[in-house]
């Protein structure tokens, strides 16, 4: 087979049946153990230094606004 469109060219088989499916778990909502809040803020733990005065690196920890708010410290994730 050929078309009129240089540089193009038609591919026996057409495109795929089925697309992947790139989410096979079910989305859950966050929330927190102590006091079942869903209000969340990202903390960094170790953050490094770079010479060019950049910050990275660091193991991420997702900490409860609400708790945080009461001076506790409780990981949601
Ligand atoms: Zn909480």
């Amino acid at each position: 087979m050929s078309t009129n469109l240089p540089g193009l060219h038609l591919v026996a088989g057409g495109p795929a049946k089925t697309p992947r499916k790139r989410h096979p778990r079910p989305s859950t909502m966050l929330a927190c153990p102590r006091c079942d809040g869903r209000e969340a803020v990202q903390t960094r733990i170790g953050l490094l230094l770079m010479a060019d005065g950049r910050v990275s690196g660091g193991t991420p920890a997702w900490v409860c606004v609400a708790c945080l708010s009461r001076g506790e410290r409780v990981v949601m994730a």
